[in-house]
């Protein structure tokens, strides 16, 4: 049984169904129509897609650090938008592990190899506060 569509009902919802990417079917690329995520996204998830649509790609400042001097007059900035934050160490490239630390607020921190790290505040989404 079809439903009765009218070119009115059609326009209304195709404001609301957007090209979220491509699928491929037979190695053509096709549009895939569906809803915009934004539009069903709430809370924390609606936060990180306005930042990356708004051109920031590490929202919540995960993406890994490169090291700096690493003395203790120059440590490695750690940004956190809490008190505290458990980071990673690599040593030395031919490591084969990595050394976790957690790094405090105003106490700066140093690694078994003598690399010195602090934390700073972060300019990251805020996590809600039923995150702690
Ligand atoms: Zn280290």
């Amino acid at each position: 049984m079809a439903l009765p569509v009218t070119r009115a009902a059609l326009q209304k919802i195709s404001a609301f169904v957007v090209p979220v990417g491509t699928r491929s079917l037979f190695g053509v690329k096709l549009p895939r129509w569906g809803p915009d995520p934004l539009d069903l996204a709430t809370g924390l998830e609606k936060k990180e897609l306005l930042a990356r649509a708004a051109g920031n790609e590490d929202p919540f400042q995960i993406n890994a650090i490169k090291r700096g001097p690493g003395t203790r007059e120059q440590p490695t900035k750690v940004p956190s938008m809490l008190d505290d934050r458990i980071i990673g160490c690599v040593c030395n490239e031919d490591s084969l592990y990595i050394s976790y630390m957690t790094v405090y607020k105003g106490e700066p921190k140093r690694c078994e190899c003598g690399h010195w790290f602090e934390l700073v505040p972060g300019q990251g989404i805020e996590h809600p506060s039923w995150w702690v």
